[in-house]
């Protein structure tokens, strides 16, 4: 459920009227609801409710400083996976103390920032990285405390490119090597054992992988204990899938995920780390845009909208689906047409949808794409020189700017000329 419904006629997020937004804003323009972050938040807490826990948001879904101070308020940890996203979560005023880092390739720069400035739990990938860090902690006459991040080799029957817990995957290491690098962890100076971690993809719509991950990480934990480890949590990453289409999606509830892990781990006297990005903030945000124009086509007709791949790389990448909508609602009986959605880049792909139904929509009409608050504003970029889009941050009935469009003499100005073509 989200907080963006047509009111009179008109699409609003919460109480503000979109097109209020795109007047002032200009198009296009992501917008993210707090009700929804909040309400999806939430209902992590209530299912783990009673559990010792920390929902820690990850914040490559979308990291956005406001967003953050949003969840941070409301009691979320972070996850992060680059010293770039752990200094955002500094600055929405998140303690290191309530920050997991993850991520394959962590530098000797980022360790030394987080176990300077302090973190919760660094999820390590590799013997490799084990040892760098144990020399950059050493170093620092710091202790760096880890989870060993393991490969299950389980399939999330999601997306090729997010799924993440199968043996070929590039995360984490194999779960049969575990106690051999674990033993090796107890041993090396800067390094304090704490839990063990997992993450086996994203868009996951069914619960089955997670059990078997799951299932797999709790007998593991009670090997490491036997071999003398203290293991005091347990890091079940992310990944929990979201409806992407209003219609034939169901995919599982955070309650019965909570459900599931208490039957799973309840017996193990540990602390549960969560890690979701997508189900917080995917449907938490929507990217509005204007038509440009419309065009006839050889046996189909285009909607060029002034949105492209580069503001929303989902369905250029993925082949993702999202809803879109007309701002203005369409009267019931209006027939709707198929047409293509496109952006303006130059590239086929740059196409958001093909035969689409939509009603008429002229020039100047305002459009909005459903469930793009993850992966959405964060993955965008400046291909064609088209500025990075505004991010807009609804509260009831108030409506902020919360990363402002560049101008182009601000693009421009990051160029620079060497000194040999200056003249
Ligand atoms: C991407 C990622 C997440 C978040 O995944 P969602 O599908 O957005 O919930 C959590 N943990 C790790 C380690 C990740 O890489």
């Amino acid at each position: 459920m989200d907080h963006f419904l047509y009111k009179t006629g008109v699409l609003h997020a919460e109480d503000v009227p979109l097109a209020e937004i795109a007047a002032q804003v200009g198009t296009p323009f992501y917008v993210y609801s707090t009700a929804t972050l909040t309400r999806h938040f939430r209902l992590f807490q209530e299912a783990l409710a009673g559990t010792n826990h920390l929902v820690c948001f990850a914040v490559k879904a979308l990291s956005n400083v406001a967003v953050l101070r949003v969840l941070a308020g409301l009691g979320a940890g972070m996850d992060v996976v680059s010293g770039g996203e752990y200094r955002r979560a500094r600055a929405a005023g998140v303690p290191g103390d309530r920050i997991v880092f993850s991520g394959v390739g962590k530098t000797r720069d980022e360790m030394a920032l987080v176990l300077s400035e302090g973190i919760r739990q660094i999820n390590v990938e590799s013997l490799e990285e084990l040892h760098v860090l144990s020399e950059v902690a050493h170093g620092l006459g710091a202790t760096a405390p880890i989870a060993l991040r393991v490969n299950p080799d389980v399939d999330a029957k999601t997306h090729e490119k997010i799924a993440t817990g199968r043996k070929e995957d590039k995360f984490g290491v194999p779960i049969a090597r575990a106690r051999e690098i674990y033993a090796q962890a107890a041993h090396l100076p800067g390094i304090r054992v704490v839990g063990v971690d997992v993450h086996i993809g994203s868009q996951l719509t069914d619960l089955a992988p997670f059990e078997m991950a799951f299932t797999k990480i709790a007998d593991l934990t009670r090997e490491l204990r036997a071999d003398g480890h203290t293991i005091t949590r347990l890091d079940l990453g992310g990944g929990l899938g979201i409806p992407y289409t209003r219609s034939n999606e169901t995919p599982p509830l955070p309650l019965d995920y909570g459900a599931m892990i208490r039957r799973v781990l309840g017996d193990l006297d540990v602390e549960i780390e969560i890690e979701p990005g997508r189900l917080i903030a995917g449907n938490a945000g929507l990217l509005v845009a204007s038509v440009i124009y419309t065009k006839p086509g050889e046996g189909r007709d285009f909607l060029i909208l002034d949105a492209a791949m580069n503001d929303l790389i989902r369905p250029a990448m993925y082949g993702a689906h999202h809803d879109i909508v007309p701002v203005l609602e369409a009267q019931a009986a209006t027939e709707q047409r198929p047409v293509d959605i496109v952006g303006p880049v130059c590239e086929s792909g740059d196409t958001f949808a093909k035969a689409r139904p939509m009603p008429p929509l002229d020039a100047g009409a305002l459009v909005a794409f459903r469930s793009a608050g993850a992966y959405g504003a964060v993955m965008s970029s400046e291909y064609n020189t088209r500025p990075l889009i505004p991010e807009v941050l609804v509260d009831g009935d108030q409506f902020a700017v919360i990363r402002a469009r560049p101008t182009f003499d601000e693009i421009l100005a990051r160029d620079t000329l060497p000194t040999w073509l200056a003249s």
